[in-house]
Protein backbone atom coordinates (compact mmCIF):
# COMPACT_ATOMS: atom_id res chain seq x y z
CA UNK A 1 0.00 0.00 0.00
CA UNK A 2 1.05 3.40 -0.81
CA UNK A 3 2.17 5.47 2.31
CA UNK A 4 2.94 8.24 0.69
CA UNK A 5 1.05 11.12 2.74
CA UNK A 6 0.82 13.26 -0.08
CA UNK A 7 -0.75 11.72 -2.20
CA UNK A 8 -4.61 12.75 -2.18
CA UNK A 9 -5.60 9.08 -4.24
CA UNK A 10 -6.57 7.03 -1.72
CA UNK A 11 -5.90 3.98 -4.05
CA UNK A 12 -2.78 5.03 -5.12
CA UNK A 13 0.14 3.00 -5.49
CA UNK A 14 3.80 2.81 -6.65
CA UNK A 15 2.54 2.02 -9.90
CA UNK A 16 -0.06 4.30 -10.39
CA UNK A 17 2.76 7.10 -8.91
CA UNK A 18 5.13 6.32 -11.56
CA UNK A 19 1.79 6.33 -14.58
CA UNK A 20 0.97 9.26 -12.81
CA UNK A 21 4.50 11.39 -13.20
CA UNK A 22 4.96 10.22 -16.73
CA UNK A 23 1.59 11.65 -17.54
CA UNK A 24 2.00 14.83 -15.63
CA UNK A 25 6.10 15.39 -16.83
CA UNK A 26 4.25 15.15 -20.46
CA UNK A 27 6.69 11.91 -20.92
CA UNK A 28 3.35 10.07 -22.43
CA UNK A 29 0.42 11.23 -23.74
CA UNK A 30 -1.41 8.02 -23.70
CA UNK A 31 -0.92 5.32 -21.65
CA UNK A 32 -0.81 1.80 -23.24
CA UNK A 33 -0.49 -1.40 -21.00
CA UNK A 34 -1.36 -5.02 -21.58
CA UNK A 35 -2.20 -8.09 -20.32
CA UNK A 36 -0.05 -11.27 -21.99
CA UNK A 37 -1.37 -14.26 -20.73
CA UNK A 38 0.13 -17.57 -22.52
CA UNK A 39 -2.16 -19.48 -23.99
CA UNK A 40 -1.41 -22.95 -22.21
CA UNK A 41 -4.09 -22.86 -19.29
CA UNK A 42 -6.67 -21.06 -17.80
CA UNK A 43 -6.78 -18.30 -16.09
CA UNK A 44 -6.60 -18.26 -12.06
CA UNK A 45 -7.57 -15.69 -9.44
CA UNK A 46 -3.57 -14.93 -9.48
CA UNK A 47 -4.00 -13.75 -13.49
CA UNK A 48 -7.43 -11.63 -12.18
CA UNK A 49 -4.95 -9.10 -10.00
CA UNK A 50 -2.63 -8.69 -13.13
CA UNK A 51 -5.44 -8.27 -15.14
CA UNK A 52 -7.23 -5.51 -12.77
CA UNK A 53 -3.93 -3.72 -12.21
CA UNK A 54 -3.06 -3.79 -16.11
CA UNK A 55 -6.66 -2.82 -17.41
CA UNK A 56 -7.17 -0.93 -14.18
CA UNK A 57 -4.21 1.48 -15.02
CA UNK A 58 -5.37 1.97 -18.48
CA UNK A 59 -8.45 2.64 -17.75
CA UNK A 60 -7.96 5.23 -14.83
CA UNK A 61 -5.66 7.08 -16.94
CA UNK A 62 -7.56 6.55 -19.85
CA UNK A 63 -5.42 4.83 -21.73
CA UNK A 64 -6.03 1.14 -23.37
CA UNK A 65 -5.19 -2.19 -22.10
CA UNK A 66 -4.03 -4.90 -24.91
CA UNK A 67 -4.72 -8.46 -24.48
CA UNK A 68 -2.01 -10.64 -26.27
CA UNK A 69 -1.57 -14.06 -26.64
CA UNK A 70 1.66 -14.77 -25.03
CA UNK A 71 2.12 -17.54 -27.80
CA UNK A 72 6.01 -17.30 -28.38
CA UNK A 73 6.19 -21.37 -27.06
CA UNK A 74 4.63 -23.70 -29.72
CA UNK A 75 4.29 -26.90 -27.45
CA UNK A 76 1.56 -26.12 -25.03
CA UNK A 77 -0.97 -23.56 -26.43
CA UNK A 78 -4.11 -24.08 -27.85
CA UNK A 79 -7.24 -22.06 -29.20
CA UNK A 80 -9.44 -23.78 -26.27
CA UNK A 81 -6.88 -21.54 -24.08
CA UNK A 82 -7.34 -18.47 -25.90
CA UNK A 83 -11.21 -18.71 -25.90
CA UNK A 84 -11.31 -19.34 -22.12
CA UNK A 85 -8.74 -16.14 -21.68
CA UNK A 86 -10.91 -13.69 -23.94
CA UNK A 87 -14.16 -14.94 -22.10
CA UNK A 88 -12.78 -15.08 -18.59
CA UNK A 89 -11.22 -11.21 -18.93
CA UNK A 90 -14.88 -10.08 -20.33
CA UNK A 91 -16.40 -11.56 -17.63
CA UNK A 92 -14.54 -10.03 -15.35
CA UNK A 93 -15.86 -7.11 -16.27
CA UNK A 94 -12.72 -5.75 -19.07
CA UNK A 95 -12.71 -4.46 -22.36
CA UNK A 96 -9.76 -4.36 -24.68
CA UNK A 97 -11.65 -3.04 -27.89
CA UNK A 98 -9.78 -3.63 -30.99
CA UNK A 99 -6.38 -4.75 -28.86
CA UNK A 100 -6.37 -8.22 -29.23
CA UNK A 101 -3.11 -9.51 -30.47
CA UNK A 102 -0.82 -12.91 -30.76
CA UNK A 103 3.03 -12.59 -30.08
CA UNK A 104 3.31 -15.43 -33.10
CA UNK A 105 1.77 -12.86 -35.35
CA UNK A 106 4.85 -10.96 -34.90
CA UNK A 107 7.45 -13.67 -35.90
CA UNK A 108 8.56 -12.12 -38.73
CA UNK A 109 9.29 -8.55 -37.46
CA UNK A 110 11.75 -10.74 -34.43
CA UNK A 111 12.89 -12.29 -37.00
CA UNK A 112 14.17 -8.82 -38.54
CA UNK A 113 15.04 -7.37 -34.96
CA UNK A 114 17.65 -10.59 -34.18
CA UNK A 115 19.09 -10.08 -37.60
CA UNK A 116 19.24 -6.51 -37.22
CA UNK A 117 21.15 -7.10 -33.49
CA UNK A 118 23.54 -9.48 -35.67
CA UNK A 119 24.60 -6.78 -38.12
CA UNK A 120 25.32 -4.14 -35.14
CA UNK A 121 27.47 -7.23 -34.14
CA UNK A 122 24.79 -7.34 -30.64
CA UNK A 123 24.26 -10.98 -31.89
CA UNK A 124 25.94 -14.05 -33.43
CA UNK A 125 24.90 -17.26 -34.09
CA UNK A 126 26.60 -19.68 -31.54
CA UNK A 127 26.87 -23.24 -31.65
CA UNK A 128 27.90 -24.69 -27.96
CA UNK A 129 25.86 -27.33 -26.65
CA UNK A 130 23.12 -26.69 -24.00
CA UNK A 131 26.00 -28.31 -21.72
CA UNK A 132 28.55 -26.88 -22.81
CA UNK A 133 26.87 -23.25 -22.15
CA UNK A 134 26.31 -24.62 -18.83
CA UNK A 135 30.43 -24.51 -18.38
CA UNK A 136 30.88 -21.63 -20.47
CA UNK A 137 28.54 -19.58 -18.62
CA UNK A 138 29.89 -19.87 -15.47
CA UNK A 139 28.44 -18.61 -12.12
CA UNK A 140 27.41 -15.36 -10.84
CA UNK A 141 30.47 -14.87 -8.63
CA UNK A 142 32.91 -15.19 -11.52
CA UNK A 143 33.31 -14.21 -15.07
CA UNK A 144 31.93 -16.91 -17.50
CA UNK A 145 34.22 -17.61 -21.04
CA UNK A 146 33.14 -16.22 -24.03
CA UNK A 147 31.82 -18.52 -26.61
CA UNK A 148 34.21 -19.58 -28.95
CA UNK A 149 31.62 -18.04 -31.65
CA UNK A 150 31.01 -15.00 -30.15
CA UNK A 151 33.11 -12.89 -32.69
CA UNK A 152 32.52 -14.82 -35.89
CA UNK A 153 32.16 -12.97 -38.80
CA UNK A 154 28.74 -11.16 -39.04
CA UNK A 155 28.23 -12.55 -42.86
CA UNK A 156 28.67 -15.72 -41.07
CA UNK A 157 25.99 -15.11 -38.47
CA UNK A 158 23.48 -14.08 -40.83
CA UNK A 159 24.17 -17.37 -42.83
CA UNK A 160 23.69 -19.59 -40.14
CA UNK A 161 20.70 -17.90 -39.11
CA UNK A 162 18.78 -18.49 -42.11
CA UNK A 163 19.86 -21.30 -42.48
CA UNK A 164 18.47 -22.18 -38.86
CA UNK A 165 15.29 -20.49 -40.31
CA UNK A 166 15.51 -22.69 -43.57
CA UNK A 167 15.57 -25.70 -41.31
CA UNK A 168 18.69 -26.91 -42.34
CA UNK A 169 20.29 -27.83 -38.74
CA UNK A 170 18.44 -30.47 -36.27
CA UNK A 171 16.37 -29.02 -33.34
CA UNK A 172 18.78 -27.45 -30.40
CA UNK A 173 22.26 -27.35 -32.22
CA UNK A 174 23.24 -24.34 -33.16
CA UNK A 175 21.27 -20.67 -31.62
CA UNK A 176 21.41 -17.10 -32.05
CA UNK A 177 22.99 -15.36 -28.67
CA UNK A 178 22.78 -11.58 -27.88
CA UNK A 179 26.17 -10.23 -27.13
CA UNK A 180 26.11 -8.74 -24.09
CA UNK A 181 28.59 -9.19 -20.97
CA UNK A 182 30.29 -12.66 -20.34
CA UNK A 183 31.01 -11.00 -16.64
CA UNK A 184 28.05 -9.59 -15.79
CA UNK A 185 26.88 -10.84 -12.46
CA UNK A 186 23.29 -11.15 -13.68
CA UNK A 187 23.63 -14.07 -15.22
CA UNK A 188 20.44 -13.31 -17.72
CA UNK A 189 23.37 -10.66 -19.27
CA UNK A 190 25.95 -13.38 -20.04
CA UNK A 191 24.48 -14.03 -23.70
CA UNK A 192 21.55 -14.91 -23.37
CA UNK A 193 19.66 -17.03 -26.40
CA UNK A 194 17.66 -15.05 -28.56
CA UNK A 195 16.53 -18.13 -31.26
CA UNK A 196 16.64 -21.65 -31.08
CA UNK A 197 15.63 -24.62 -33.55
CA UNK A 198 12.57 -26.11 -31.89
CA UNK A 199 10.60 -28.35 -34.54
CA UNK A 200 7.28 -28.07 -33.31
CA UNK A 201 3.82 -27.39 -34.78
CA UNK A 202 2.40 -24.07 -33.59
CA UNK A 203 -1.53 -24.05 -33.03
CA UNK A 204 -1.39 -20.60 -35.19
CA UNK A 205 1.92 -20.95 -37.71
CA UNK A 206 1.63 -24.42 -38.09
CA UNK A 207 4.81 -25.64 -39.69
CA UNK A 208 5.92 -22.55 -40.79
CA UNK A 209 8.45 -22.17 -37.97
CA UNK A 210 11.01 -24.26 -36.81
CA UNK A 211 13.16 -21.59 -35.35
CA UNK A 212 11.18 -20.22 -32.30
CA UNK A 213 12.34 -16.79 -29.83
CA UNK A 214 12.88 -17.10 -26.22
CA UNK A 215 10.62 -15.30 -23.59
CA UNK A 216 13.37 -12.67 -22.86
CA UNK A 217 13.80 -11.79 -26.96
CA UNK A 218 10.50 -11.70 -27.35
CA UNK A 219 8.67 -9.89 -24.79
CA UNK A 220 10.20 -6.42 -25.46
CA UNK A 221 9.56 -6.57 -29.14
CA UNK A 222 6.13 -7.40 -28.72
CA UNK A 223 5.87 -4.70 -25.92
CA UNK A 224 7.48 -2.15 -28.17
CA UNK A 225 5.56 -3.29 -31.63
CA UNK A 226 2.61 -2.10 -29.50
CA UNK A 227 3.52 1.09 -28.16
CA UNK A 228 3.36 -0.08 -24.46
CA UNK A 229 4.00 2.51 -22.11
CA UNK A 230 4.36 0.76 -19.30
CA UNK A 231 4.71 -3.70 -18.89
CA UNK A 232 3.87 -4.43 -15.63
CA UNK A 233 4.19 -7.94 -14.68
CA UNK A 234 4.97 -10.17 -11.88
CA UNK A 235 8.29 -9.69 -9.70
CA UNK A 236 10.35 -12.79 -11.25
CA UNK A 237 11.27 -10.35 -13.94
CA UNK A 238 12.89 -8.09 -12.12
CA UNK A 239 16.12 -9.84 -12.63
CA UNK A 240 15.22 -9.58 -16.15
CA UNK A 241 14.70 -6.29 -16.70
CA UNK A 242 18.32 -5.47 -17.76
CA UNK A 243 17.85 -7.24 -20.55
CA UNK A 244 14.43 -6.44 -21.52
CA UNK A 245 16.00 -2.89 -21.42
CA UNK A 246 19.31 -3.54 -23.36
CA UNK A 247 17.15 -5.17 -26.28
CA UNK A 248 15.17 -1.88 -26.60
CA UNK A 249 18.30 -0.13 -26.25
CA UNK A 250 20.18 -1.70 -29.03
CA UNK A 251 17.28 -1.75 -31.30
CA UNK A 252 16.70 1.98 -30.95
CA UNK A 253 13.01 2.10 -29.91
CA UNK A 254 12.63 5.94 -29.90
CA UNK A 255 9.93 5.55 -26.85
CA UNK A 256 10.67 2.03 -24.86
CA UNK A 257 8.62 0.65 -22.96
CA UNK A 258 9.37 0.56 -19.07
CA UNK A 259 8.43 -2.01 -17.21
CA UNK A 260 7.89 -2.35 -13.77
CA UNK A 261 7.16 -5.21 -11.33
CA UNK A 262 4.61 -5.85 -8.66
CA UNK A 263 4.31 -9.15 -6.04
CA UNK A 264 2.37 -12.01 -7.52
CA UNK A 265 -0.71 -13.21 -5.77
CA UNK A 266 -0.57 -16.27 -3.40
CA UNK A 267 -3.48 -17.36 -1.48
CA UNK A 268 -3.54 -19.51 1.38
CA UNK A 269 -4.77 -23.16 0.83
CA UNK A 270 -4.48 -22.60 -2.92
CA UNK A 271 -2.20 -23.65 -5.21
CA UNK A 272 -1.61 -21.19 -8.29
CA UNK A 273 0.52 -22.29 -10.91
CA UNK A 274 -0.97 -23.28 -14.51
CA UNK A 275 1.38 -26.46 -14.37
CA UNK A 276 -0.09 -27.64 -11.33
CA UNK A 277 -3.71 -26.81 -11.96
CA UNK A 278 -3.15 -28.75 -15.75
CA UNK A 279 -1.73 -31.54 -13.41
CA UNK A 280 -5.02 -31.62 -11.24
CA UNK A 281 -7.14 -31.32 -14.64
CA UNK A 282 -5.24 -34.03 -16.63
CA UNK A 283 -5.04 -36.50 -13.51
CA UNK A 284 -8.77 -36.30 -12.87
CA UNK A 285 -8.08 -35.03 -9.66
CA UNK A 286 -10.68 -32.29 -10.33
CA UNK A 287 -13.44 -32.29 -12.62
CA UNK A 288 -12.06 -30.00 -15.32
CA UNK A 289 -10.33 -26.40 -15.20
CA UNK A 290 -14.12 -25.10 -14.42
CA UNK A 291 -14.52 -27.43 -11.08
CA UNK A 292 -15.83 -25.09 -8.69
CA UNK A 293 -13.17 -26.18 -6.43
CA UNK A 294 -10.64 -24.55 -8.79
CA UNK A 295 -9.07 -21.16 -8.25
CA UNK A 296 -9.73 -20.76 -12.08
CA UNK A 297 -11.53 -18.10 -13.39
CA UNK A 298 -14.17 -20.82 -14.35
CA UNK A 299 -14.34 -22.52 -11.50
CA UNK A 300 -14.95 -19.11 -9.36
CA UNK A 301 -17.54 -18.30 -11.78
CA UNK A 302 -18.73 -21.74 -11.55
CA UNK A 303 -18.82 -21.67 -8.14
CA UNK A 304 -20.74 -18.92 -8.03
CA UNK A 305 -18.54 -16.04 -7.07
CA UNK A 306 -19.18 -12.62 -9.15
CA UNK A 307 -16.78 -10.44 -11.40
CA UNK A 308 -17.27 -7.90 -8.90
CA UNK A 309 -16.23 -9.28 -5.82
CA UNK A 310 -13.36 -10.61 -7.50
CA UNK A 311 -12.57 -7.02 -8.68
CA UNK A 312 -13.12 -5.86 -5.24
CA UNK A 313 -10.48 -8.39 -3.37
CA UNK A 314 -7.87 -7.61 -6.25
CA UNK A 315 -8.65 -3.73 -4.57
CA UNK A 316 -8.02 -4.98 -0.94
CA UNK A 317 -4.82 -6.64 -1.88
CA UNK A 318 -3.27 -3.58 -3.47
CA UNK A 319 -0.44 -3.27 -5.21
CA UNK A 320 3.42 -3.89 -3.47
CA UNK A 321 6.77 -5.39 -3.77
CA UNK A 322 6.53 -7.80 -1.48
CA UNK A 323 5.85 -11.49 -1.80
CA UNK A 324 3.57 -12.64 0.95
CA UNK A 325 0.39 -15.11 1.31
CA UNK A 326 -3.29 -13.43 1.14
CA UNK A 327 -5.47 -15.23 3.29
CA UNK A 328 -8.07 -16.73 1.17
CA UNK A 329 -11.12 -15.64 3.68
CA UNK A 330 -10.20 -12.08 2.43
CA UNK A 331 -11.74 -13.37 -0.97
CA UNK A 332 -14.36 -15.15 0.71
CA UNK A 333 -15.05 -12.33 2.83
CA UNK A 334 -15.71 -10.08 -0.50
CA UNK A 335 -18.28 -12.18 -1.96
CA UNK A 336 -20.28 -12.40 0.93
CA UNK A 337 -20.32 -8.97 1.85
CA UNK A 338 -21.87 -8.66 -1.79
CA UNK A 339 -24.16 -10.81 -1.35
CA UNK A 340 -25.66 -10.51 1.64
CA UNK A 341 -26.76 -6.79 0.36
CA UNK A 342 -27.71 -8.88 -3.59
CA UNK A 343 -28.91 -12.09 -2.73
CA UNK A 344 -32.65 -13.02 -2.26
CA UNK A 345 -33.36 -15.17 0.46
CA UNK A 346 -34.73 -18.43 -0.22
CA UNK A 347 -35.47 -21.65 2.54
CA UNK A 348 -33.90 -25.13 2.17
CA UNK A 349 -33.88 -27.77 4.56
CA UNK A 350 -29.73 -29.60 3.94
CA UNK A 351 -30.39 -31.86 6.11
CA UNK A 352 -34.24 -32.95 6.66
CA UNK A 353 -36.09 -34.21 9.62
CA UNK A 354 -40.44 -34.12 9.31
CA UNK A 355 -42.50 -31.82 11.48
CA UNK A 356 -46.11 -32.90 12.10
CA UNK A 357 -48.22 -29.96 12.68
CA UNK A 358 -50.63 -31.64 14.57
CA UNK A 359 -53.39 -29.19 15.13
CA UNK A 360 -53.40 -28.18 11.85
CA UNK A 361 -56.26 -29.55 9.28
CA UNK A 362 -54.90 -31.82 7.21
CA UNK A 363 -55.22 -31.57 3.32
CA UNK A 364 -54.95 -27.41 3.93
CA UNK A 365 -52.30 -25.14 2.44
CA UNK A 366 -51.57 -21.70 2.68
CA UNK A 367 -49.11 -19.10 1.40
CA UNK A 368 -47.46 -16.55 3.76
CA UNK A 369 -45.31 -13.56 2.29
CA UNK A 370 -41.79 -13.60 2.89
CA UNK A 371 -39.48 -11.14 2.51
CA UNK A 372 -37.01 -11.32 -0.64
CA UNK A 373 -33.75 -9.48 0.84
CA UNK A 374 -34.17 -8.00 4.25
CA UNK A 375 -31.39 -5.56 3.09
CA UNK A 376 -32.69 -4.59 -0.01
CA UNK A 377 -36.50 -3.52 0.11
CA UNK A 378 -36.74 -3.47 -3.18
CA UNK A 379 -36.32 -6.56 -3.75
CA UNK A 380 -40.33 -7.20 -2.51
CA UNK A 381 -41.77 -9.95 -1.49
CA UNK A 382 -42.41 -13.82 -2.39
CA UNK A 383 -45.52 -16.44 -1.48
CA UNK A 384 -44.22 -19.22 0.08
CA UNK A 385 -46.77 -22.92 1.21
CA UNK A 386 -47.53 -23.83 4.47
CA UNK A 387 -49.02 -26.88 5.40
CA UNK A 388 -49.54 -29.81 8.15
CA UNK A 389 -46.40 -31.32 7.11
CA UNK A 390 -42.67 -29.30 7.14
CA UNK A 391 -39.26 -30.04 7.44
CA UNK A 392 -36.78 -28.46 9.48
CA UNK A 393 -32.99 -29.19 9.84
CA UNK A 394 -32.60 -32.11 11.85
CA UNK A 395 -30.07 -30.28 14.16
CA UNK A 396 -32.45 -27.69 14.96
CA UNK A 397 -34.50 -30.67 16.94
CA UNK A 398 -33.12 -31.86 20.10
CA UNK A 399 -34.22 -34.25 22.16
CA UNK A 400 -32.40 -33.17 25.55
CA UNK A 401 -31.85 -29.94 25.04
CA UNK A 402 -29.46 -27.59 26.84
CA UNK A 403 -31.09 -24.33 28.38
CA UNK A 404 -29.44 -22.18 25.69
CA UNK A 405 -30.74 -24.37 22.68
CA UNK A 406 -33.09 -21.69 21.11
CA UNK A 407 -34.66 -23.83 18.87
CA UNK A 408 -37.26 -26.56 19.16
CA UNK A 409 -37.28 -29.43 21.73
CA UNK A 410 -39.81 -30.78 23.75
CA UNK A 411 -41.69 -28.53 25.33
CA UNK A 412 -40.24 -25.90 23.74
CA UNK A 413 -41.49 -23.05 21.74
CA UNK A 414 -39.73 -21.59 18.66
CA UNK A 415 -40.87 -19.49 15.62
CA UNK A 416 -41.08 -20.82 11.76
CA UNK A 417 -39.41 -18.07 10.12
CA UNK A 418 -42.67 -15.82 8.53
CA UNK A 419 -44.71 -18.93 9.51
CA UNK A 420 -46.15 -19.71 13.03
CA UNK A 421 -44.84 -19.61 16.74
CA UNK A 422 -44.92 -23.88 17.17
CA UNK A 423 -44.39 -25.72 19.98
CA UNK A 424 -42.97 -29.12 20.38
CA UNK A 425 -45.16 -31.77 21.69
CA UNK A 426 -43.23 -34.91 21.19
CA UNK A 427 -41.74 -37.06 18.68
CA UNK A 428 -40.77 -40.55 17.02
CA UNK A 429 -37.52 -42.60 17.67
CA UNK A 430 -36.14 -45.39 15.29
CA UNK A 431 -35.91 -47.99 17.82
CA UNK A 432 -32.83 -49.38 16.12
CA UNK A 433 -30.32 -46.74 14.91
CA UNK A 434 -32.08 -44.13 17.78
CA UNK A 435 -32.51 -41.13 14.57
CA UNK A 436 -35.63 -39.17 14.96
CA UNK A 437 -38.42 -39.80 12.33
CA UNK A 438 -40.36 -36.78 13.10
CA UNK A 439 -41.11 -34.11 15.41
CA UNK A 440 -44.57 -33.66 16.03
CA UNK A 441 -45.62 -29.60 17.08
CA UNK A 442 -48.97 -27.95 17.91
CA UNK A 443 -48.82 -24.60 16.60
CA UNK A 444 -50.74 -21.07 17.74
CA UNK A 445 -53.46 -20.42 14.86
CA UNK A 446 -53.16 -16.40 16.28
CA UNK A 447 -49.06 -16.13 15.42
CA UNK A 448 -49.19 -15.70 11.36
CA UNK A 449 -46.18 -13.89 10.62
CA UNK A 450 -44.72 -15.07 13.85
CA UNK A 451 -45.53 -12.60 16.27
CA UNK A 452 -47.15 -13.46 19.53
CA UNK A 453 -50.20 -10.81 20.01
CA UNK A 454 -49.72 -11.13 23.54
CA UNK A 455 -46.12 -10.06 23.26
CA UNK A 456 -44.22 -13.53 24.47
CA UNK A 457 -40.81 -13.59 23.75
CA UNK A 458 -39.72 -16.67 21.81
CA UNK A 459 -36.11 -16.17 20.73
CA UNK A 460 -35.14 -19.27 18.78
CA UNK A 461 -36.06 -18.82 14.41
CA UNK A 462 -35.85 -21.51 12.23
CA UNK A 463 -36.19 -22.04 8.62
CA UNK A 464 -38.37 -25.05 7.24
CA UNK A 465 -40.59 -25.66 3.81
CA UNK A 466 -43.45 -27.48 3.48
CA UNK A 467 -43.32 -31.30 2.83
CA UNK A 468 -45.89 -31.21 -0.19
CA UNK A 469 -44.24 -28.90 -1.91
CA UNK A 470 -40.82 -29.16 -1.63
CA UNK A 471 -38.58 -29.83 -4.06
CA UNK A 472 -35.72 -32.11 -4.06
CA UNK A 473 -32.69 -30.51 -5.15
CA UNK A 474 -28.95 -31.94 -5.25
CA UNK A 475 -26.53 -29.42 -3.63
CA UNK A 476 -22.71 -29.89 -3.52
CA UNK A 477 -21.01 -28.38 -0.39
CA UNK A 478 -17.25 -27.88 -0.89
CA UNK A 479 -14.59 -27.50 1.26
CA UNK A 480 -10.41 -26.00 0.28
CA UNK A 481 -9.31 -28.37 -2.34
CA UNK A 482 -6.10 -28.79 -0.39
CA UNK A 483 -6.09 -28.94 3.60
CA UNK A 484 -2.58 -27.39 4.47
CA UNK A 485 -2.10 -23.52 4.41
CA UNK A 486 0.79 -23.52 2.07
CA UNK A 487 0.17 -26.46 -0.19
CA UNK A 488 3.15 -25.97 -2.22
CA UNK A 489 5.64 -26.09 1.06
CA UNK A 490 6.67 -29.75 1.27
CA UNK A 491 9.58 -31.25 2.12
CA UNK A 492 12.07 -33.21 -0.53
CA UNK A 493 10.88 -35.97 -2.25
CA UNK A 494 7.70 -35.30 -0.91
CA UNK A 495 4.75 -34.18 -3.75
CA UNK A 496 2.17 -30.62 -3.24
CA UNK A 497 -0.78 -33.11 -4.08
CA UNK A 498 -0.38 -35.05 -0.71
CA UNK A 499 -1.96 -32.16 0.70
CA UNK A 500 -5.01 -32.30 -1.05
CA UNK A 501 -8.28 -32.22 1.00
CA UNK A 502 -9.87 -35.37 0.46
CA UNK A 503 -13.25 -34.14 1.58
CA UNK A 504 -13.15 -31.11 -0.74
CA UNK A 505 -16.26 -32.08 -2.36
CA UNK A 506 -19.81 -33.16 -0.45
CA UNK A 507 -22.68 -34.32 -2.29
CA UNK A 508 -26.33 -33.90 -0.39
CA UNK A 509 -29.84 -34.12 -1.09
CA UNK A 510 -31.69 -31.11 0.08
CA UNK A 511 -35.63 -29.98 0.33
CA UNK A 512 -36.06 -26.53 -1.09
CA UNK A 513 -38.92 -24.12 -1.42
CA UNK A 514 -40.71 -24.15 -4.42
CA UNK A 515 -39.38 -21.33 -6.33
CA UNK A 516 -35.97 -22.88 -5.79
CA UNK A 517 -37.06 -25.41 -8.56
CA UNK A 518 -36.46 -23.31 -11.80
CA UNK A 519 -35.13 -20.00 -11.02
CA UNK A 520 -33.73 -17.39 -13.85
CA UNK A 521 -30.42 -18.75 -14.36
CA UNK A 522 -27.40 -17.01 -12.76
CA UNK A 523 -29.16 -16.05 -9.13
CA UNK A 524 -27.30 -16.14 -6.55
CA UNK A 525 -29.52 -16.89 -3.44
CA UNK A 526 -29.21 -16.83 0.51
CA UNK A 527 -30.09 -20.14 1.71
CA UNK A 528 -31.55 -19.05 5.24
CA UNK A 529 -29.25 -19.55 8.31
CA UNK A 530 -27.12 -21.78 5.58
CA UNK A 531 -24.89 -20.17 3.45
CA UNK A 532 -24.95 -18.35 -0.47
CA UNK A 533 -25.89 -20.56 -3.17
CA UNK A 534 -26.03 -20.68 -7.03
CA UNK A 535 -27.51 -23.26 -9.70
CA UNK A 536 -24.76 -25.22 -11.30
CA UNK A 537 -24.17 -23.97 -14.79
CA UNK A 538 -23.01 -27.14 -16.35
CA UNK A 539 -25.62 -29.94 -14.84
CA UNK A 540 -28.64 -28.32 -15.18
CA UNK A 541 -31.46 -30.09 -14.73
CA UNK A 542 -35.56 -29.18 -15.66
CA UNK A 543 -37.10 -29.00 -12.06
CA UNK A 544 -34.56 -31.32 -10.26
CA UNK A 545 -32.19 -28.66 -9.88
CA UNK A 546 -28.50 -28.81 -8.73
CA UNK A 547 -27.15 -26.13 -6.35
CA UNK A 548 -23.22 -25.18 -5.53
CA UNK A 549 -22.60 -23.79 -2.21
CA UNK A 550 -20.58 -20.78 -3.11
CA UNK A 551 -19.41 -19.61 0.69
CA UNK A 552 -21.33 -20.83 3.57
CA UNK A 553 -22.75 -17.97 6.03
CA UNK A 554 -19.95 -17.46 7.94
CA UNK A 555 -16.45 -18.42 8.05
CA UNK A 556 -16.89 -21.79 9.75
CA UNK A 557 -12.80 -21.86 9.96
CA UNK A 558 -12.20 -18.71 12.26
CA UNK A 559 -15.84 -18.67 13.98
CA UNK A 560 -17.71 -21.64 15.30
CA UNK A 561 -21.21 -21.43 13.36
CA UNK A 562 -23.57 -19.49 14.88
CA UNK A 563 -26.58 -21.01 16.72
CA UNK A 564 -28.81 -17.89 15.93
P1 LIG B 1 1.71 -19.53 -13.79
O1 LIG B 1 2.89 -19.23 -12.95
O2 LIG B 1 0.44 -19.70 -13.03
O3 LIG B 1 1.93 -20.61 -14.78
P2 LIG B 1 2.39 -17.57 -15.66
O4 LIG B 1 3.07 -16.36 -15.14
O5 LIG B 1 3.22 -18.55 -16.32
O6 LIG B 1 1.47 -18.19 -14.55
P3 LIG B 1 1.25 -16.16 -17.81
O7 LIG B 1 0.22 -16.60 -18.75
O8 LIG B 1 2.62 -15.93 -18.31
O9 LIG B 1 1.24 -17.19 -16.65
O10 LIG B 1 0.76 -14.89 -17.01
C1 LIG B 1 0.25 -13.74 -17.62
C2 LIG B 1 0.44 -12.57 -16.70
O11 LIG B 1 -0.19 -12.83 -15.45
C3 LIG B 1 1.90 -12.32 -16.41
O12 LIG B 1 2.15 -10.94 -16.59
C4 LIG B 1 2.10 -12.73 -15.00
O13 LIG B 1 3.05 -11.93 -14.38
C5 LIG B 1 0.71 -12.56 -14.40
N1 LIG B 1 0.50 -13.51 -13.32
C6 LIG B 1 0.61 -14.85 -13.36
N2 LIG B 1 0.39 -15.41 -12.15
C7 LIG B 1 0.14 -14.38 -11.31
C8 LIG B 1 -0.15 -14.28 -9.90
N3 LIG B 1 -0.21 -15.36 -9.12
N4 LIG B 1 -0.36 -13.05 -9.38
C9 LIG B 1 -0.30 -11.96 -10.16
N5 LIG B 1 -0.03 -11.97 -11.46
C10 LIG B 1 0.19 -13.16 -12.05
MG1 LIG C 1 4.69 -16.72 -17.29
Amino acid sequence: MNTNESNHNPTSDFIRDIVADDVQSGKHTRIITRFPPEPNGYLHIGHAKAICIDFGVAAEFNGECHLRMDDTNPAKENMEYVESIRNDVRWLGFDWGPHFYFSADYFERMYEAAATLIRKEKAYVCELTMDEWKDYRGIPTQPGKPSPFRNRPIGESLDLFARMRAGQFPDGTLCVRAKIDMSSPNLHLRDPVMYRIMRAHHYRTGDKWCIYPTYDFAHPLEDAFENITHSLCTLEFEVHRPLYDWFLRELEFPQPPRQIEFARLNLTYTVLSKRRLLELVRDGLVNGWDDPRMPTIAGLRRRGFTPASIRTFCKRIGVTKFDGYTDIALLEFCLREELNRTAPRAMAVLNPVKVVIENYPAGQEEWLEAVNNPEDSSAGTRQVPFSRELYIEADDFMEDAPRKFFRLAPGREVRLRYGYLVTCTGFDKDPVTGRITQVRCNYDPATRGGNAPDGRKVKGTIHWVSAPHAVRAEVRLYDRLFKAEHPEEVSAGQDYKMNLNTESLKVIHALVEPGLANPAPDIRFQFERKGYFIQDRVDFRQDSPVYNQIVPLKDSWTKTAATE
